[in-house]
C-alpha cells in the first residue's frame, strides 16, 4: 500500500484510550468497574427536548436544511447570546456545527494556515491541538499555575512571530477552574495588543458553581477577534443529538460556512429541532442538573482532599483533577487494576502528574469509588 496521510499519522492517539479500552474489557469480564472517566453528563435528555425532535421528523423535517442551520435556531442562538453572554450577535454571525467539537475544528481550518501557532492553556482538553494540526498549524502549550489554574503574566512568554490564536476554556475540562476576571482580562489585553484571534469554548458555561462565567467576546474590542464555541450535550444533557454552535465575526462563519458545505453539510435537521426547544423551553432543567452536580461536587472534592489528594479548584463543569505523586499514566492503569476505579491520566491533557475524575455518575458510585481509593 502506498504511505496514508503523514499530517494524520502525526496525530496522537487519545492517551486515554488505552486505561478506558481496558476498562471496558474488565467491565465485559464481569469486572465491577467504576468508570470515573465519562466525559458526559449521565442524566436523559428532558423530554420536551426529545418530543421537538420527535414532532419534527413526524412533521416531515427530514430534508436538507440551510447549510449554517436551520434559521429559527441560528436567530434563538443569537437571542440567546445577546441575552446572556454580554455581546450582541446577529442571526448571520452564528453556525450550528455537528457539534461543539465541529465548531473548534471548522473554526481552526477556518482562521488558521500552515505554519501559524495557537496557544493553548494546559491543562487542555485531549481535541485542540489535534484540531490546530488538522488546519497545518501548531500548538504551542503554556503551563497554567497548578496552584490557581488562572493565567497570569507569563502568557505574555507565550506569544511568538507566528502566534495567531489563543484557546480559552472556562470551565475548564480537565481542571474545572473558571477563569477570574483578571485572567479574562489579561488574555483580551494580549489578544488586542497582538493582533490575535480567541476560540473561547463555553460549552461548560451552565455548569458553575458560585462563580460566574465571564464570555471573553464580552470584552471591549473582543467580540470582533472571537469565536464563541458552545452548544447542546453538557448543558442540556444532550452528547449523542451532535448539535452544537459557534458565533464569530461575519468573515469567519463564512469561511466555517464553506468546511461545512464540502463535508457535513449541517448538523441533523430534525436533532436541531430538539436543540431550538432546549432555548426556547423552561430553563428549569438545566439548573436542576447543575444543582445535582453540585451536590455531588460538593461531597467528592472534599473526600479526596480527606484522602490526602491536592486538587484543582472545581468550580465548574463536573470534573475533580487530583494531583498525584509519580507517574500518572502507571497510577491509573494500577487504580483500575487494584480498585477497579477507571480515571483518566492528566497526560492526555499535557500535565502528567493529575488525574482526572468525572463525577458525571451516581452518589453511590462516587461513594465507593471513595471507599475504594482510600484503600488503594
Ligand atoms: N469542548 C470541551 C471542553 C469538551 O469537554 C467537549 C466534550 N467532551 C467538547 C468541547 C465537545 O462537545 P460536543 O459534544 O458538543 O462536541
Amino acid at each position: 500500500m502506498r504511505g496514508l496521510s503523514e499530517k494524520i499519522a502525526a496525530i496522537a492517539p487519545s492517551a486515554t484510550i488505552e486505561i478506558s479500552n481496558a476498562a471496558k474489557r474488565m467491565a465485559q469480564e464481569g469486572i465491577d468497574i467504576i468508570s470515573l472517566s465519562i466525559g458526559e453528563p449521565d442524566f436523559d435528555t428532558p423530554e420536551h427536548i426529545k418530543e421537538a425532535c420527535i414532532d419534527a421528523l413526524r412533521r416531515g423535517e427530514t430534508h436538507y436544511a440551510p447549510s449554517t442551520g436551520i434559521p429559527a435556531l441560528t436567530g434563538a442562538i443569537a437571542e440567546k447570546i445577546t441575552r446572556e453572554n454580554g455581546f450582541s450577535a446577529r442571526q448571520g454571525e452564528v453556525i450550528v456545527t455537528c457539534g461543539a467539537k465541529d465548531a473548534i475544528y471548522e473554526a481552526m481550518e477556518a482562521v488558521l494556515n500552515p505554519g501559524d501557532e495557537v496557544i493553548v492553556l494546559d491543562p487542555s482538553w485531549v481535541s485542540y491541538e489535534p484540531c490546530a494540526r488538522l488546519s497545518g498549524a501548531r500548538a504551542r502549550h503554556h503551563a497554567l499555575s497548578p496552584a490557581t489554574f488562572q493565567v497570569d503574566d507569563t502568557l505574555l512568554e507565550a506569544v511568538g512571530t507566528r502566534t495567531k490564536m489563543i484557546v480559552v476554556n472556562s470551565p475548564s475540562n480537565p481542571s474545572g477552574a473558571v477563569l477570574n476576571g483578571d485572567s479574562i482580562r489579561l488574555i483580551a489585553d494580549i489578544c488586542r495588543d497582538h493582533d490575535l484571534f480567541a476560540l473561547s469554548d463555553e460549552i461548560y458555561e451552565k455548569l458553575v458553581y458560585g462563580k460566574e462565567h465571564v464570555s471573553l467576546a464580552s470584552l471591549p474590542g473582543m467580540a470582533e477577534r472571537t469565536i464563541t464555541v458552545n452548544g447542546f450535550s453538557k448543558a442540556y444533557a444532550m452528547t449523542g443529538w451532535r448539535v452544537g454552535y459557534a458565533v464569530a465575526p461575519r468573515p469567519i462563519v463564512r469561511q466555517m460556512e464553506k468546511v461545512q458545505q464540502h463535508t457535513i453539510s449541517h448538523p441533523t435537521t430534525f436533532a436541531m429541532f430538539g436543540a431550538l426547544a432546549a432555548l426556547r423551553g423552561s430553563q428549569d432543567c438545566v439548573e436542576s442538573m447543575r444543582r445535582e452536580f453540585e451536590r455531588r461536587r460538593d461531597y467528592f472534592v472534599p473526600a479526596l482532599r480527606d484522602l490526602g489528594y491536592a486538587t484543582a479548584p472545581a468550580d465548574g463543569a463536573f470534573y475533580a483533577y487530583v494531583m498525584v505523586e509519580g507517574d500518572d499514566m502507571a497510577i491509573a492503569r494500577s487504580w483500575l487494576r487494584e480498585a477497579h476505579v477507571a480515571v483518566t491520566p492528566g497526560t492526555a491533557f499535557g500535565t502528567p502528574g493529575w488525574l482526572r475524575l468525572s463525577y458525571a455518575t451516581s452518589m453511590e458510585s462516587l461513594r465507593e469509588a471513595v471507599g475504594r481509593i482510600a484503600r488503594i
